[in-house]
């Protein structure tokens, strides 16, 4: 429970010992010349000196930041010397003078050596190691002085020094008792028990000192619960404050005692490993602590009637470099943190050159993409969808962003990103005017299409304006009949949340004219239940599947599941990826109603799309 405050409260009552030492010692001085004892007093007071100089430097070599936790141990071994030694000498004056006969002199005696052990209980009460040795030294002779005066006033003066021994150890005691209760309180955080974000920060600065000096290496461990938030709303703060608390429970168990874990706020903690003289046995070490925790913190919690299940994304970073702060190392952690989030939770990751590169390149991809509406780098491709008898009759809407510096971003990387920073909202509505536009200009040049799919990212969907602004842009560029064609594509996998919402704005949407198809279709979960719930009009058999099937008899049953249950809810059935003659018959033999593919046409250009369209109506 040692820490700076403590220390540096030491090391001012050295200080004031050397003080309190210096000063009254030269009444002694004054007394031995009087008295005829200059030659002892003077003797003892030389070793008042020689211990004041120790003391003093004690003093000046203190500099916490600077001290290694080996270091700060060995001084403060050395400061309970000192204040060992100096009562001692009090003691020893005390003894000298008593054993003299003139009893004038043994008040002076009495009286410094009461003066001692009041001192010695005041200013030491912050470690008992200190303070109940040191008032023994100077009161055990008092009580000894005064029972060998052999009066029946000195039996009684030798009871009241008991009491006073007694009662100075008392004090000290409870001060001592309420001092560990203030600091418990100050370092600890009161739901886990576990050290707070303070406290941490402050051992890990000391930790990064001592690995400054040594030249050695320690990790930083930084644990985020996935998906605590959930439980929270869902069943309470209360049952969510006992989950913590197991966590921390748990946590703590699973690591090393001489590694801390505080638990930063939240569903967030930390740890930092012991320190190591290898930059391999350090990470090995970390990362093994890492899996360890995750491992132990997946395992079913049971509060009250209920099970849970829970998992951490980890990130790991390695403390080495001598000019850096704490909060350099946990923003690291935080950055590998997070690219387990991004990678579906659930992992560690250490945070490396590598992911630091990753993480720039994104931040500036981010950066970029902010830009690209404005500058004109976002344009659409159109991929042909045809009908059993291979006319086209649709098309899917694929957005593309190309940019000076980082060339042709597929959208597999930039629209995360997009949905991330909510560039989505202004990105996902370019793309429907332009869908629309397109479509419009389309119908003047005879290419009508019966259906155009447009991809909608979920935080697009749930923005409030979606609705309004779509209806508003249908207006704006479509005829009635041309909205019956728009058909929006959501994805399965990101349905989960808010269903009530989801169902009321789709319904309200489906009741202007617009469709609904879902995509990936069989890559989530509960299909059967969106499909019953969600009101759609079309499925889109997922590309995994389609390219899977010719050699995996699974993918095979699979597609004729769907294209069955979809036929009992009445649903269209679209096939992405189709790249393959086997894999278009398959298709048609189990009356897959459009299909999509390589095999039929890439995505391209608005108007090589419409040179596709036109040609077949020629050819027809
Ligand atoms: P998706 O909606 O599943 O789109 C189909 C993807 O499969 C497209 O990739 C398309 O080029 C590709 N594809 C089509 N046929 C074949 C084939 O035969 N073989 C192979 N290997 N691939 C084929 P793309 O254009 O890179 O789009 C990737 C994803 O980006 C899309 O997946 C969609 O989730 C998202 N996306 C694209 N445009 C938009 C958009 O405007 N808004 C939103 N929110 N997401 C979009
Ligand atoms: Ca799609
Ligand atoms: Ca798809």
């Amino acid at each position: 429970m040692k820490n700076r405050q403590f220390y540096s409260f030491i090391r001012r009552q050295v200080l004031v010992m050397v003080g309190l030492s210096l000063g009254p010692g030269l009444g002694y001085i004054l007394l031995g010349y009087l008295y005829d004892a200059l030659a002892v007093t003077a003797s003892w007071y030389g070793l008042i000196l020689i211990s004041s100089t120790w003391g003093y430097w004690l003093y000046r070599s203190y500099n916490f930041d600077e001290m290694t936790p080996d270091s700060l141990h060995s001084w403060y071994q050395q400061v309970s010397y000192l204040f060992y030694t100096m009562f001692t000498l009090w003691t020893v004056v005390f003894i000298l003078i008593v054993s003299r006969t003139e009893y004038d002199l043994h008040y002076v005696a009495i009286f410094t050596q009461i003066g001692s052990s009041v001192v010695s209980s005041t200013l030491l009460f912050s470690d008992r190691r200190l303070f109940i040795p040191t008032i023994a030294i100077v009161v055990v002779p008092l009580i000894l002085y005064f029972a060998s005066i052999g009066e029946w006033y000195s039996y009684v003066l030798t009871v009241f020094a008991m009491v006073f021994w007694w009662v100075l150890y008392y004090a000290s005691n409870s001060s001592y008792k309420l001092l560990q209760k203030t600091y418990i309180q100050s370092s600890r955080d009161q739901l886990t028990g576990m050290y707070n974000r303070a406290f941490f920060i402050d051992a890990m600065e000391h930790t990064i000192n001592s690995v400054r000096k040594t030249r050695g290496y320690c990790c930083l461990i930084l644990i985020d619960l996935d998906y605590f938030k959930t439980i929270n709303d869902s069943l309470g703060h209360d049952i969510g404050d006992v989950l913590l608390k197991e966590v921390a429970d748990r946590m703590t168990d699973a690591i090393p005692d001489n590694a801390i874990a505080a638990r930063m706020g939240g569903d967030e903690f930390i740890v930092i490993s012991p320190t190591s003289s290898s930059r391999e046995s350090c990470t090995e070490n970390a990362i093994e602590m890492a899996e360890k925790l995750r491992k132990e913190l997946k395992r079913t919690y049971q509060i009250d009637r209920h099970h849970l299940h829970i998992s951490a994304s980890i990130g790991v970073s390695v403390i080495h470099n001598p000019d850096s702060r704490a909060n350099k190392y946990i923003k690291e952690a935080d950055i590998a943190m997070y690219e387990v989030k991004d990678k579906g939770r659930d992992g560690v990751i250490l945070f490396t050159d590598d992911v630091a590169q990753r993480v720039e390149k994104e931040l500036e991809m981010e950066r970029l993409l902010h830009f690209s509406l404005e500058k004109g780098e976002i344009h659409l491709n159109f991929q042909p969808q045809v009908n059993s008898e291979l006319n086209i009759v649709g098309c899917e809407v694929l957005v593309r962003w190309k940019n000076p510096k980082l060339g042709n971003v597929p959208p597999s990387l930039f629209i995360p990103i997009a949905e991330k920073t909510g560039l989505i909202i202004e990105i996902g509505k370019f793309v429907i005017e332009e869908s629309l536009k397109t479509l419009c200009d389309w119908k003047k040049k005879g290419v009508v299409l019966e259906q155009l799919a447009i991809n909608v990212s979920m935080r697009q969907f749930f923005d409030h304006s979606f609705s309004n602004e779509i209806k508003k842009l249908c207006e704006q560029y479509l005829d009635g009949e041309q909205i019956k064609t728009i058909i929006l594509e959501l994805t399965e996998s990101s349905m989960a949340e808010e269903l009530e919402r989801l169902i009321d704005t789709m319904n309200d949407l489906r009741s202007y004219g617009l469709s609904f198809s879902i995509d990936d279709f069989g890559t989530g979960y509960s299909s059967l239940g969106y499909l019953r719930k969600v009101p759609l009009d079309e499925v889109k058999i997922d590309r995994s599947f389609v390219s899977e099937l010719l050699e995996d008899q699974n993918s095979q049953v699979m597609i004729e599941t769907i294209i069955h249950i979809a036929q009992v809810f009445g649903l269209k059935v679209v096939a992405e990826g189709v790249e393959t003659e086997e894999q278009k018959n398959f298709l048609l033999k189990n009356k897959c109603d459009l299909l999509q593919g390589y095999l039929f046409s890439k995505p391209v250009t608005k108007d090589e799309f419409e040179t596709l369209f036109l040609q077949q109506t020629i050819t027809h």
